[in-house]
Parts: structure tokens; sequence; C-alpha cells
């Protein structure tokens, strides 16, 4: 008998006959004599529905109402499904977070776990249920409803695997595991057996969103393997998500050099031209960009002609709206040449531990970029990553070309389907 964790996103519950498909595997489960419990976002695109109705009656909506307003996505989820195991004859109960005892900070819209009781969990696995509970929410320590970020349900699926010492966590979406590149984009792109917990942070931040970064942290820190599987497709082995160490002592000892090319469009370039080269210009640029929360990713300061210099960063999308006029007002005060935001950027992102001691990845990427008329902006890495920003409009011809010179294309499946929406 296995205790199991078994989460279910957005596309899995999008529909009454999709949430009978996940009932029915649940049960299945439960009958062949394990223990689960189902952690479930909200139906389909319901979140993004809610988040733009909010906007639509405020542009700045209170982050209090956000989470009031978000959290009933999960909650229609966990309660029709509990509806659906019943009606197979199973006994079954939804939580939402608060019930479950999910205490998390007051970071509202962004809320961080702090600690999990999982007792009315045992309580009711003992009296032979199967326990669904509402992702992405929690609760906490003034019993105000908070969420934990977009994606958030993935870590409310390991959290829950962590408190309650599951033997597995499984991550069920539209795709049957981890992908060498997004199949979406990158048609040749195949599914990777094993990733270790670093990799899968470098894909997951760097906009591979089939599991969410956050989930992955809390995995790699408490020693959660996460199964990542689709909840369409049944003969599957899906993609482990696990320690470095456990994969080499199982595995070939080398793997490939490259494990997977990440892309991200959600950012924004932010360039302040012809700033005098003094001391302290970036510490207070990057000290206000603090301030106003921004989550500033790449930053590159160029070496300074006559005493002027470029200072470039890349930040979300989302927050161009707040940093601008900071950006513009630090500019004057500075008395550099003004303000040039791009919005219609890429990032795109090789990731592989391999290329820790093998010379060359980036000479042989920059090569590839090149000889497929793909400019890059920007670089930065990391000591299994290295990240160019270049035009939009160039993201899937530098993925795709990245792909296929690195060895990674799937020759047996250009073009399958491997994404069920
Ligand atoms: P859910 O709604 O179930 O949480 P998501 O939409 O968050 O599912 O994640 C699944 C999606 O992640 C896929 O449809 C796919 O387009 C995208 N994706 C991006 N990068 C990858 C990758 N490297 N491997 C697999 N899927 C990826
Ligand atoms: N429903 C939330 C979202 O769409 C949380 C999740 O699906 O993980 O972001
Ligand atoms: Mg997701």
């Amino acid at each position: 008998m296995a205790l199991v964790v078994a989460k279910f996103g957005g596309s899995s519950v999008a529909t009454a006959e999709r949430i009978k498909n996940v009932a029915s595997r649940l049960v299945a489960r439960h009958r062949a004599g394990d223990q689960v419990v189902a952690v479930v976002s909200a139906m389909g695109d319901n979140t993004d529905y809610l988040v733009d109705l909010a906007r639509s009656i405020n542009t700045n909506p209170p982050k209090r109402e956000m989470d009031m307003l978000l959290s009933t996505g999960e909650q229609v989820s966990v309660a029709v499904l509990a509806m659906a195991v019943e009606a197979l004859g199973v006994p079954a109960i939804s939580h939402t977070g608060a019930q479950v005892g999910i205490y998390t900070d007051d970071t509202h819209t962004a809320a961080k776990i702090d600690h999990i009781s999982a007792e009315h969990i045992r309580d009711d696995l003992s009296e032979g249920r199967i326990v669904i509970v509402a992702g992405f929410q929690g609760i906490n320590s003034r019993g105000e409803i908070t969420t934990l970020g977009r994606g958030g349900s993935d870590t409310t699926a390991v959290a829950l695997a962590a408190a309650i010492q599951a033997d597995f966590c499984e991550i069920y979406s539209d795709v049957d595991g981890v992908y060498t590149a997004d199949p979406r984009i990158c048609p040749r792109a195949h599914r990777i057996d094993k990733l270790s917990y670093e990799e899968m942070l470098e894909l997951s931040s760097n906009g591979a969103g089939v599991l969410q970064l956050r989930a992955v942290e809390f995995a790699r820190k408490y020693g959660v393997v996460i199964h990542a599987l689709s909840s369409f497709v049944t003969d599957s082995p899906g993609t482990f998500v696990m320690k470095a160490e456990d994969i080499m002592t199982n595995d070939s000892m080398e793997g490939p050099v490259i494990s997977g090319v990440a892309h991200d469009l959600s950012e924004a370039k932010i360039t302040l031209r012809h700033v005098p080269d003094i001391r302290g210009v970036a510490a207070m640029l990057f000290e206000r960009m603090a301030e106003l929360n921004v989550n500033v990713d790449m930053i590159i300061q160029d070496i300074s002609h006559e005493g002027l210099t470029d200072i470039s960063f890349t930040a979300p999308l989302n927050d161009v709206e707040k940093l601008t006029p900071a950006c513009k007002e630090l500019s004057e005060t500075i008395k550099a040449d003004g303000v040039e935001i791009n919005t219609h950027i890429a990032k795109v992102s090789l990731v592989g531990a391999g290329m820790k001691s093998y010379p060359g990845v980036s000479a042989k990427m920059f090569r590839v970029l090149a000889d497929n008329g793909v400019n890059i902006s920007m670089i930065s890495t990391s000591p299994i990553r290295i990240s160019i920003i270049i035009d939009a409009d160039q993201c899937e011809l530098a993925v795709r070309a990245l792909h296929t010179a690195f060895g990674l294309d799937d020759e047996d499946s250009s073009g399958s389907v491997k994404v069920v929406r």
C-alpha cells in the first residue's frame, strides 16, 4: 500500500468529462489499495477569467480581495471532484487550504507556506476516504485566505507530499512529462526520463512552466521525488525529478551535455542610456526596483566610454507599468539619456548539468544562432545554463535550431501531438 499525492492541473479538470476521468483514476488507485490525496487546480482557464474580471472592475485590485476571489476557482474543482468520486462509490472529502491546515505568511497573492498541519488528512485517509485538497491556497495566522502565486497548486502538492511523507508526488498535466523543449513550439522535443532538481530549477525558472519553480525548490529542500505525468495518456512513464546523485548511481555515468532548451516570453528589457559611470548609480536603480517588488532577472552594464555607460536589465512584463515612472525619474535625477523599454523580447536558455565539464557549449550556441540570423542582445550564465535575450519573433526559430544542433531532436516523432488541450 502506497501513500500518493496526485496533483491535477487546470486542463485535467477543465470539463465535467475530464473531472470524471480524474475521478476514475483516483478510484482505480484507491481500489488497488493505495491511500490517495488529490490536489486540484481551478477548472480550465478559470483563474485567468477571474483575474480579468477583477482587472475590469479595478485596475489595481486589493491583493487580499484577489486572494478571496482566486481561491474560489479551486474550491469549485475540489467539490465537483469529490462528487465525481462519490458517484463511483468511493467515499471522498474535499478541503480548502484553510480546512486542511496549510498555513502561510501574510504575502497576499504570493504567499509562502509556513507549515502544514496534516491531521485532517490522516484522519480522513484512515477512514478510507479519497482526500481532495484545493491547490494554490492557504490561510495566514489571522485566518485570512492567501494564494501561493500562479501555478501554485504544484507547490501545494509537493508541500503536502513532504508533510504527510507520501511515497509518491505525481503532477498530472496535459503533457506526459518534462520535454527537452516546450512541445508546443518544438515538435521534435522528446520526453526526458529523469532530471536532477538543479536542472529542473533552471528549466522552470527560465520558462518551462510544466513544473512551478517554487514546487521544485520545495521538492529539492525536502527530498520529494516529483513524477510528472499526463492525465490523458496512460502508457507513458513520465519524468522523474530527483537528486542528481540518485540519477548517477542508477544510470549511465555520463548524461547528455544539454538536457533541454527553455524559452520565456514574459519579460521586458529596460535600458538606461548614457548613465554617468559613478559609484552608487546601480545601487540606486536596483534598490528602487526592490522597493517596488520588481523581480529583476538579467543585468548588463557595459564598460564606459567617456564616463558614460548603458545599464540594461530584464523584468517581468507585468511589472513594466510600475517600474517605468521610477526608471524615468531616476534617469532625470542622475542625468542619464533616458529610458528605453522593449516589451518584445524572448529569453532562450540552454540547460544541462554536463556543460560544467564540457568546453565550447557557448561557442557552439552563438554560432548556431548567428548562422540562423538571430541577433543576441543580452547573455547570462550559471554553471549549468546559458541564457540569451533575442527578438520575440525569433524565439521559435532559436529554440528549434538549438534543439537540433545540440542533438536533442526526436527523429521518430516530428510533428506528432504531445500536448492535449
Ligand atoms: P497545468 O495547467 O496542468 O498545471 P501547465 O500548463 O502549467 O499545466 O503545464 C503544462 C504545459 O507546460 C504544457 O502544455 C507545455 O506547453 C508547457 N511546457 C513548457 N515547457 C515544457 C517542457 N520543457 N516540457 C513539457 N511541457 C512544457
Ligand atoms: N489556478 C491557479 C493558476 O491558474 C493555480 C494552479 O493552477 O496551479 O495559476
Ligand atoms: Mg502548472
